[in-house]
């Protein structure tokens, strides 16, 4: 039997995950399909548990992860930190479980990029861009990985304040300190982080000038055709960096993981997202 595996969200048209996910389930000979659906939130929990009862499952984009925590029965860390699900599935004894694989996604794509340009996450000083659910799960992810410190500038610093006291990183977790605007940022950053959604479209401006800091390396969340315009001007800038694509293919083998048991490689699937990115239009 073929199972479905679908993404709920609103909007969802843009995303690069149905040639990902089906070249993940060819990759691994596995007999499922991928689609897209535009959920409301009220049609959300239905559309899930119905997935789950087939024995299938999805992912949960913007603007529904929250919400999608509420909904689990089964929970794993990832989500209990972040108060997040993007990755859901049916138990054999028929409860709704659900992961938030941006956090070990993140992280995978942040390690390979930061050993690209020379340092580690482990006792990295970083600086990340926005509050939003991405944020959440950048913060978990650095947490886990030992990053020493944490500046996090939003263009609402108090929705900054409340995500520091609602993820209580507890012991062991990097020093974070809001900033109040990119003045007070330190000369210096390991790695600095766009998770805003500054770059989805061709208008926006950059997240952030990188010319007035000393950066080793940029993450930008948000990903493109040709990377995007802030991955340009921080590569202009002599900075290694990676958009969004790498932490997306790294999310999408975690998924996997959790409904499949095992892992597709990861050069097909990059190469699969960036064929689906390049057959959609984008300015960025
Ligand atoms: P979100 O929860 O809506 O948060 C949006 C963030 O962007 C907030 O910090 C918001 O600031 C900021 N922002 C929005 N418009 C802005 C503007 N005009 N000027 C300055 N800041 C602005 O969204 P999210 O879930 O965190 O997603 C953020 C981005 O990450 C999206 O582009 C998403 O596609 C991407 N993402 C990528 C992956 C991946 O696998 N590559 C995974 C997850 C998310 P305020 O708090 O002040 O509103």
């Amino acid at each position: 039997m073929t199972l479905t595996y679908v993404l709920l969200g609103d909007p969802v048209e843009h995303s690069a995950s149905p040639e990902l996910y089906a070249a993940a389930f060819r990759l691994l000979g596995f007999d499922a399909c991928y689609r897209t659906r535009r959920v409301s939130a009220a049609e959300l929990g239905v559309e899930m548990r119905r997935l789950a009862a087939q024995g299938g499952g999805g992912n949960v984009t913007l603007p529904h992860k929250l919400p999608a925590a509420l909904l689990l029965d089964e929970r794993t860390e990832s989500v209990s930190r972040t108060g997040a699900c993007n990755c859901f599935w049916g138990t054999p004894h028929g409860s709704l479980a659900g992961d938030n694989t941006d956090v070990g996604g993140f992280l995978r794509a942040a390690r390979r990029l930061t050993r690209r340009a020379g340092s580690r996450i482990e006792g990295a000083a970083v600086l990340v861009l926005g509050a939003g659910g991405a944020a959440r799960a950048v913060l978990v992810g650095l947490a886990e990985g030992g990053a020493a410190s944490v500046d996090i500038l939003n263009r609402s610093p108090e929705r900054a304040l409340r995500m520091l006291e609602e993820l209580q990183l507890g012991e062991g977790s990097p020093g974070a300190r809001v900033l109040h605007g990119a003045d007070e940022a330190a000369g210096r950053y390991d790695l600095v982080i766009n998770a805003t959604s500054l770059g989805l479209r061709a208008a926006d401006r950059l997240p952030l000038d990188l010319s007035g800091l000393e950066a080793r390396a940029a993450l930008d969340c948000v990903y493109g055709p040709l990377g995007t315009r802030w991955t340009r001007h921080a590569a202009a800038r002599g900075i290694p960096a990676t958009d969004g694509l790498a932490m997306l293919v790294e999310q999408a083998r975690l998924s996997v993981r959790n409904w499949l048991g095992i892992e597709p490689d990861v050069g097909p699937l990059q190469e699969a997202a960036t064929a689906g990115l390049a057959g959609r239009q984008g300015g960025l």
